[in-house]
């Protein structure tokens, strides 16, 4: 359909201006597809830590032949904590280890040598 419109246009600056319209609306789009993606990334990957308001960073740059790609599927500035595979942010994360885990194998430990 887009190709017959093209054929009927009578002049090329027409022609042109549609296009510019067209490139104009499509940046508009793909720059409002981004933030959406990005919001929902955000929503996804999160500290888990009670209170923590820290999301990834964005998504992760990867290197694809070439090309550099975004992998929407991981995170950045967010790290998997060792023992309860939660994502956790770098301000909550020592030794691989969450805040929440740290203090609960501190607890533990407390515990077993007070016995
Ligand atoms: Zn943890
Ligand atoms: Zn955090």
């Amino acid at each position: 359909m887009s190709q017959v419109l093209i054929k009927e246009s009578s002049t090329l600056t027409q022609e042109e201006a549609g296009k510019t319209e067209r490139e104009l609306g499509e940046a508009e789009a793909n720059a409002r597809e981004i933030l959406v993606k990005m919001w929902e990334h955000q929503q996804r990957f999160r500290c888990h830590v009670d209170g923590c308001t820290n999301t990834s960073a964005g998504p992760k740059l990867e290197q694809f032949l070439n090309h550099w790609l975004w992998d929407w599927k991981q995170p950045t500035e967010l790290v998997l904590c060792d023992r309860c595979i939660r994502w956790t942010c770098i301000a909550h994360l020592s030794s691989d280890l969450c805040q929440d885990c740290r203090y609960q194998l501190h607890a533990e430990y407390n515990l077993a040598t007070n016995r």
